[in-house]
C-alpha cells in the first residue's frame, strides 16, 4: 500500500476491506476512489432515490462479467415531443484504464453534480436537464479497476482497441483486430444505440493534464478545427488560461484505435480526452476530490451546458421568391460549419418537388443564396426545410429542419400590358405552328422521326 493510501487509511480510520459492502458516505467519497462494488451501490441508490432524473442501464458486461453501468441523467418528465426539438445528447465515459482512478472519479463527479444538484432544486441544473440528456459510463473497465491495472483481464489496452485506424503496432491493441474486447464493443454498441445524435463526447483518463481533441492517429487538424479552437479559446478566456487544450497527436502522443478518434471519425461527435492529472495507481487522495477537480468540473459544465452549439444551426428570417428566383440570407448560429446544406421544397403530401444545389455556411456566420426555382415550387402551399450535415467531418449526421411558413414571402409576378400582349402573340404562333406541323405530318408519314424533332423544336 502506498504512502497516500496508508495515510488515508489512518486518517479515516476505516477498514478498506469492508468498504465495498455499502455506498460511500460523502467524507469517504471525497478521499477514497470508487471500486466496482461501491460504484454499483451508488448508481443503484441514485436510480432508486431520484427516478425523475436518473435511469440506470448496463451497456453490457466486462470480460469477467461486471456490469458497465450507464447513468442516464435528464428531466424525464419532459420528452422530445414536449419540446420543439430533440434534447441535446451528451456522452461521457471514464475508466478505460483501470489504474487511472481520477479519470473515473471525474466522470463520477459530473454525474453526481447534475443528479444531486437537480435533487436539491438547483435552478440552473434543472433548466439544463429539461433540454439535455447526459449519459455517463463511469467505470468502463471494472475488471482493470479491481486489479488496479491499465489493461483489461486479457491484458489489452482498451483505448487502442476501437475500430478506427486500428493497428497491431500499438501496444496490446487487441487480439487479432479491433473490438476484440467486450468492454470496447459494449461501449461502441451503446453509442450506436443511444448516442447517435450526440453533440459532445468526453472520455476521461489520467497520465498528464490536458483536454485533447482529435486526432490521435495523425497530426492533421480535424475538419471541424473552427469548433475545437473556439472551445479552447473560450475556456482559456473564461475559465482557466493554463489548461493545455490541443489535438491529441501533438498534445499527448500519436495513438491509433482510441475511443476519442472513433467517436469523431466514425460517430461524428465532437470529442475530447480529458486527462485530469498525472497520477496513476493511487487509491485515494488527501485533498478532497471536489476541490482537486474543481477546475475540471467547471470545464465540463461549460462543455455540457453549451453542447447545443457544438454543431451547425441554420435559420433564416426570410425566404423570398420573386419571378421564380428564390433569395435568402441563411444564418448559422452554431460553432461548427456546414459544407453541404440544401433548401428543400415539399408539397402538402410531403413529396419533394425541388432541392437546391448545395451551399456552405461557416460557423457563426451567414450566407446569401439565390436560386432559380421551378414554377411548381413557388406556391404558398410549399413547405420549406433545410437539410444539412451538422459538422464538417464526413461522417457527421444529417438533419432535416423545417422552416417556418411565416418566413416565406412570395412576390406575385406582375402581368402588364406588354406581357398580356406577348401571351396572346404566343398562343397565336403556337396554334399556327401546330397546324403547320399537322399538315407536315400528314404529308410526310414516312418520315415521322424528323417530324417529331421538328415538333420538339417548335415547342
Ligand atoms: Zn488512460
Amino acid at each position: 500500500m502506498n504512502r497516500v493510501a496508508l495515510c488515508l487509511f489512518v486518517i479515516l480510520g476505516l477498514n478498506f476491506f469492508t468498504l465495498p459492502a455499502q455506498a460511500q458516505p460523502d467524507i469517504v467519497e471525497e478521499h477514497w476512489y470508487h471500486s466496482y462494488a461501491t460504484l454499483t451501490v451508488q448508481v443503484n441508490d441514485w436510480a432508486d432515490n431520484y427516478p425523475e432524473f436518473v435511469q440506470l442501464v448496463s451497456a453490457g458486461q466486462t470480460e469477467l462479467g461486471r456490469q458497465q453501468w450507464v447513468v442516464q441523467i435528464s428531466d424525464w418528465s419532459i420528452n422530445s415531443s414536449n419540446l420543439s426539438q430533440a434534447k441535446t445528447m451528451v456522452y461521457i465515459d471514464g475508466g478505460h484504464h483501470g489504474n487511472e482512478h481520477l479519470g473515473t472519479e471525474l466522470a463520477f463527479l459530473v454525474a453526481e453534480y447534475y443528479i444531486e444538484g437537480a435533487a436539491a432544486g438547483d435552478a440552473t441544473i434543472l433548466e439544463v436537464l429539461k433540454t439535455t440528456e447526459i449519459h455517463v459510463m463511469i467505470m468502463l473497465n471494472a475488471d482493470g479497476n479491481d486489479f488496479d491495472t491499465r489493461w483489461n483481464v486479457n491484458q489489452i489496452d482498451l483505448n487502442r482497441n476501437y475500430d478506427h485506424m486500428w493497428t497491431e503496432e500499438e501496444t496490446r491493441s487487441g487480439r487479432g483486430g479491433p473490438f476484440s474486447e467486450a468492454e470496447t464493443r459494449n461501449n461502441a454498441d451503446y453509442m450506436n444505440e443511444y448516442m447517435k445524435d450526440a453533440d459532445l463526447y468526453v472520455t476521461m483518463h489520467t497520465g498528464t493534464w490536458i483536454l485533447a481533441y482529435p486526432w490521435g492517429w495523425t497530426g492533421d487538424m480535424p475538419s471541424d478545427w473552427e469548433l475545437f479552437t473556439h472551445i479552447a479559446d473560450t475556456i482559456h478566456e473564461t475559465i482557466d488560461d493554463s489548461l493545455p487544450i490541443r489535438n491529441a497527436n501533438a498534445g499527448i502522443y500519436p495513438t491509433h484505435g482510441t475511443s476519442r478518434d472513433y467517436g469523431y471519425g466514425v460517430m461524428g461527435f465532437p470529442t475530447f480526452t480529458f486527462e485530469t492529472d498525472d497520477e496513476q495507481w493511487l487509491l485515494g487522495t488527501v485533498e478532497p476530490l471536489s476541490e482537486r477537480m474543481a477546475l475540471e468540473l467547471d470545464v465540463m459544465k461549460y462543455l455540457i451546458e453549451n453542447a447545443k452549439l457544438w454543431r451547425a444551426h441554420l435559420s433564416t428570417e426570410q425566404l423570398q421568391i420573386e419571378n421564380n428566383v428564390l433569395t435568402s440570407q441563411i444564418a448559422n448560429k452554431g460553432h461548427a460549419s456546414t459544407m453541404n446544406a440544401t433548401l428543400v421544397a415539399s408539397n402538402s403530401n410531403g413529396e419533394i418537388v425541388w432541392e437546391s444545389a448545395s451551399f456552405s455556411v461557416n460557423a457563426t456566420n451567414s450566407t446569401s443564396v439565390r436560386f432559380n426555382v421551378p414554377a411548381n415550387a413557388t406556391s404558398k402551399d410549399i413547405r420549406w426545410s433545410f437539410e444539412y450535415q451538422v459538422r464538417v467531418v464526413e461522417v457527421s449526421r444529417y438533419v432535416t429542419e423545417s422552416i417556418s411558413s411565416d418566413t416565406l414571402k412570395i412576390i406575385e409576378q406582375k402581368e402588364d400590358n406588354f406581357l398580356i400582349g406577348y401571351g396572346v402573340f404566343n398562343v397565336v404562333t403556337t396554334t399556327l405552328t401546330i397546324v403547320a406541323v399537322a399538315v407536315f405530318v400528314r404529308d410526310n408519314v414516312d418520315d415521322i422521326d424528323s417530324t417529331t424533332q421538328e415538333m420538339t423544336c417548335e415547342n
